[in-house]
């Protein structure tokens, strides 16, 4: 049986841009990063874009360049990957948590409530390729003096009314193997600001202005060539990929509408998500549980996702933690209830027609719908 594979890593085409770095002898961070950078402050529509070794470094430097003190908070959602709080904590912050909205991202009215006198940063996750509310936010960022820092890491390609995820302050990218665009492994930071940008290419560098210069305690977050050329070869088709995750997110969402205990991604008015995921809530009442549904699949051969079976602080090691707030689930209802429900079906780029097809029929089928 032919399985439908709920992502593919299609990198094939980079095989030229990658000999060339081979070739040149070069490997370290040089001209094919600095391209991929170029690409990627185009795509955020911002004035710099920074490369780094991961998303999650991306977010730890962007957090370094606003020089948190001890005690300063972030207020993010709990429903992420925990590299939204691991870099958090690793920049040496604490975390604070507001619930989300039923589209997934942080809702504005319960971050409000979360402000404290030691909020600094406020970091929406623009999950499964959807941008939050940006608007409501960054207003009340700006009425709080707050830092904007997006965890952008799935929505390369994403927009806000008429604005790229990634440019509405300090944008942080992922190009993991399995996000929209990769490079293998890699991370991009995106900023309109000279100055930010001046200060994380001193950090990523060993705190070096030019050799030997150093002028700040810095790190290793450096990306190298070869990475780099992955990349530029994956961004040239953002466009291509980009069309195919929406087009099969049409699909999915007209072939499905409807069906009993399912509810469907939407994406609000002014917003244009990356598709990321395609993932839908298995309602209570529903013929089969989440988790049912997804052994029926995989029978089938339709293989599926839950991100994220908990609440990203729900884990001993988070709730022991002296800078994690964690708070009792019942204060998180939305995205406790996301937990239980969410699966993301295939819609990545190289899912077929016929296959989108497949998969509506078969959940149909299961659903008794
Ligand atoms: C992938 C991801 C990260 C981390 O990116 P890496 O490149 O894997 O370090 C952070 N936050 C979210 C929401 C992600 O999906």
């Amino acid at each position: 049986m032919n399985r439908i594979p709920l992502t593919v890593v299609d990198v094939a085409d980079a095989e030229p841009l990658v000999a060339e770095v081979l070739r040149s002898g070069s490997l370290v961070q040089g001209p094919m990063v600095e391209r991929l950078e170029r690409g990627f402050a185009e795509v955020a529509g911002t004035a710099h874009a920074v490369a780094v070794n991961s998303g999650t470094t991306a977010i730890v430097a962007a957090l370094r360049v606003l020089n948190l003190a001890p005690g300063d908070e972030v207020i993010t959602s709990p429903f992420t990957f925990a590299g939204t709080v691991n870099a958090i904590l690793e920049a040496g912050a604490s975390v604070r948590f507001a619930d989300i909205s039923t589209d997934f991202t942080l809702d504005p009215d319960r971050v409000a409530d979360a402000v404290t006198a030691r909020t600094r940063v406020l970091m929406p996750v623009q999950l499964y390729g959807l941008a939050a509310a940006m608007a409501p936010l960054a207003e009340l960022a700006d009425r709080h003096g707050l830092a904007m820092v997006e965890d952008a890491a799935q929505a390369a390609g994403a927009s806000c009314d008429g604005k790229p995820a990634g440019s509405f302050g300090i944008g942080c990218f992922s190009l993991y193997a399995t996000k929209n665009v990769t490079a293998a492994e890699g991370g991009m930071i995106t900023t309109d600001s000279g100055k930010v940008a001046d200060r994380l290419r001193v950090l990523r560098n060993q705190g070096m202005r030019t050799r030997y210069d150093h002028v700040a305690a810095g790190h290793n977050y450096r990306m190298s060539d070869v990475h780099a050329a992955i990349g530029v070869a994956q961004l040239a088709r953002l466009p291509e990929i980009a069309s195919r995750r929406a087009h099969n997110a049409d699909r999915l969402t007209a072939g499905l509408a409807g069906c009993p205990g399912l509810a469907l991604p939407a994406v609000p008015p002014g917003r244009v998500s990356a598709w990321h995921q395609f993932t839908v809530r298995v309602r209570p009442g529903a013929r089969l549980s989440r988790d049912d549904l997804a052994k029926a699949l995989a029978a089938r051969g339709i293989d599926t996702g839950v991100y994220y079976p908990r609440v990203v602080f729900d884990y001993d090691c988070y709730r022991a933690h002296p800078r994690v707030h964690a708070v009792p689930l019942a204060e998180v209802p939305v995205a406790a209830a996301a937990a239980r429900e969410v699966l993301a079906l295939p819609v990545h780029h190289r899912l077929t027609d016929e296959q989108a097809e497949t998969v509506v029929a078969a959940v149909r089928e299961e659903l008794g719908g």
